[in-house]
């Protein structure tokens, strides 16, 4: 977990590699159903594109069903879930239900004013998930992905605007989730400044042995 921009996305991944278990983002979930044009995409658009946070039943639903799948049997690492202590509740649920412990919960740490640099500079591929910096990362050819040949596209919810309400709401209702995970001793505050790799090797020296499943 971390405020919006904090590099979540980027060590998720990476940690999925690492530990060989699936990515859960609420994030990509959501951003999906929009693009596949049904009801559920159309009903969270209007919170994504405005910074708010989806309704905690809806996305609790999304992720009680996505946790319960096979390929999750064997642990996840989320990113962006749980956002509100509702959400800490469901999840403590959907995880007893499964008998499956919650690990560990990484909170990444930046200032404000390198989390709005980093997103307001942030391109993302639209068909194959890459994500560019117009200064840290750029592409090789400007507004294209390396990877794939796509048009980068600005997250909506990347404009300024938008960028000062997550962070509003990240203090109002997300910063009270890290509380509990702190007061239940599963919380660990990790410096997400710097490149990505200097991050990992910290987010690393945290993973204990034994590690199945990892918040965030
Ligand atoms: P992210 O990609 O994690 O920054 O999420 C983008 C947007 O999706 C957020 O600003 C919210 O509108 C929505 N979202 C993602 N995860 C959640 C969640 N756990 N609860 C409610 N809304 C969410």
């Amino acid at each position: 977990m971390g405020p919006p921009g904090v590099g979540k996305g980027t060590q998720a991944v990476r940690l999925k590699s690492l530990l060989g278990v699936p990515h859960v983002s609420t994030g990509d979930i959501l951003r999906a159903a929009m693009q596949d044009g049904s009801a559920l995409g159309r009903q969270v658009r209007v919170y994504v594109e405005s910074g708010q946070l989806v309704p905690d039943e809806l996305v609790g639903d999304l992720i009680a069903e996505r946790l319960s799948r096979r390929d999750a049997a064997a642990g996840f690492v989320l990113d962006g879930f749980p956002r509100t202590l509702a959400q800490v509740d469901i999840l403590s649920r959907v995880l007893g239900r499964l008998g499956m412990p919650l690990s560990k919960v990484i909170l990444l740490r930046a200032p404000q004013a390198e989390i709005v640099r980093r997103l307001s500079g942030r391109r993302t591929c639209p068909k194959c998930g890459a994500v560019y910096h117009l200064e840290s990362h750029p592409p090789k050819s400007s507004g294209v992905c390396d990877a794939c040949g796509a048009a980068l596209v600005q997250r909506p919810d990347d404009t300024e605007d938008v960028i000062r309400e997550r962070l509003r709401v990240f203090d109002e209702q997300t910063a009270p989730v890290a509380d509990a995970y702190r007061a239940q001793g599963l919380l660990v505050d990790v410096d997400g400044t710097g490149e990505a790799d200097a991050v990992a090797s910290r987010i690393d020296a945290t993973l204990g042995r034994g590690v199945t499943g990892v918040s965030g």
